[in-house]
């Protein structure tokens, strides 16, 4: 198993990594344009870009903006309306997985900062149907959060005729480099598909009759023929502006009082607090699935933006990855799953790939610390450390996660 020179992803990423000849992987690369990029010259860009929908008689609101209550949505939502001028309407799937910080986070955005939003919640007998069938056909208990997420805001743009749609980050670029900021890619429904979904749209998931249409019609992506009518595209930020998740959230806390808590299976307590399985049950899986979990998205994004070092980073991943989640119980009764069926599921998925079993214990095959790199090729492409890694920010105003909301 070949690891990056750099950064702490393996070659067997999701969604694919390619490798320089000295071993430095597509991710590191194409992050290396953040220092390099004129940001000025594309903000500009960026503004004549916009400019069109920024004069648009056609509706009170110019754009959307799919939002959550954490994540990038409260920078995403700032820069939109504060720096751009632009009137978002904003738009958000109720995953069902709520915690409370995360409903705060939510209705707080909207009235702190002055803007109409629409939820779409489907029922939750549906959600636990097409997850119990997701669970089976794709190892995942999130892909009706990635596909909502995902569609509704296309859905909601054909409906009311908003053309503009504008995403926070790419994971395509930011993570493992597939294209870089100059290709300034644009929302499409093929990346969609393969990335976000795992190969299978909505009705894909009719294949086995398990599911019928009145159980994914919400999850249906616009036709061609309906997104070239109303002409919507997805643009996203992190080609136009330096993306840095972490700065970004905290300039939140300071401005807004985003809320932060601490979350199971990784330092960062920025991301993903609106969710009570994200970083803990959903994560678990995507260790046992593929031998890395969130906690490796977070050390390799705080290493290439010199908060952290790899030494440092390789302690905060084995820390963390080992750590069983103490929401499984939780989601096997909102699913109504046995705790022994759940346990079944869990050693189903374990990919014996990346796993080996030794005195009846599972170890990781290829842990990243026995990985072998000459020493001058690990000094040569070691970052400069220019921060300390900190996620203490609005420590203090914090009420901690500690239920889950079966908030409807
Ligand atoms: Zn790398």
């Amino acid at each position: 198993m070949k690891y990056c020179v750099r950064c702490f992803y393996h070659e067997n990423h999701p969604l694919n990594l390619t490798f320089s000849e000295e071993g430095l992987c597509s991710g590191c690369l194409v992050h290396e344009e953040k220092n390099q990029i004129n940001w000025d010259s594309k903000l500009k860009k960026l503004k004549k870009i916009i400019k069109p929908y920024l004069n648009s008689k056609r509706s009170i609101n110019n754009c959307i903006v799919p939002v959550s209550g954490s994540r990038d949505s409260y920078y995403i939502v700032y820069f939109v309306k504060k720096v751009l001028g632009l009137n978002p309407l904003l738009v958000s799937y109720n995953i069902h997985y709520n915690t409370d910080v995360g409903i705060r986070n939510s209705s707080y955005l909207k009235t702190l900062l002055g803007c109409p939003m629409l939820t779409l919640t489907v029922s939750p007998d549906k959600a636990k149907k097409i997850t119990m069938y997701t669970m089976e056909k794709l190892q995942s208990i999130y892909w009706h959060c990635i596909a909502g997420q995902t569609v509704f805001p296309v859905q909601i743009a054909h409906k009311f005729r908003i053309p503009l749609i504008i995403w926070g980050c790419h994971q395509g670029i930011d993570q493992v480099g597939m294209f870089s900021h100059h290709h300034e890619v644009e929302m499409t429904r093929k990346y969609r598909k393969e990335h976000d979904l795992m190969g299978f749209e909505a009705e894909d998931l009719l294949e086995d009759k398990i599911l019928s249409y009145r159980d994914i019609y919400q999850y249906l992506y616009p036709t061609d023929r309906q997104i070239s009518d109303v002409g919507i595209r997805g643009i996203y930020l992190n080609n136009f502006i330096r993306w840095d998740t972490k700065s970004q959230q905290e300039l939140m806390i300071k401005k807004y009082k985003y809320e932060t808590s601490n979350l199971q299976r990784t330092f960062d307590r920025y991301s993903n607090v609106d969710c009570f399985h994200y970083s803990g049950l959903h994560d678990y899986i995507k260790y046992l699935k593929h031998g890395y979990s969130v906690v490796t998205d977070h050390a390799t994004r705080e290493l290439r933006l010199n908060r952290l070092s790899r030494s440092d980073g390789i302690n905060l991943i084995n820390k963390y990855n080992n750590i069983f989640p103490s929401d499984i119980k939780q989601f096997s009764k909102w699913i109504n799953m046995s705790e022994k069926k759940m346990n079944e599921f869990l050693e189903s998925i374990r990919n014996k790939k990346y796993w080996v079993k030794r005195n009846d214990e599972w170890f990781l095959k290829y842990p990243i610390e026995k990985f072998e790199i000459k020493q001058k090729k690990i000094n040569k492409f070691t970052l400069k450390i220019k921060e300390k890694l900190d996620y203490s920010s609005g420590k203090k105003k914090v009420l901690m996660n500690t239920k889950m909301n079966i908030i409807y």
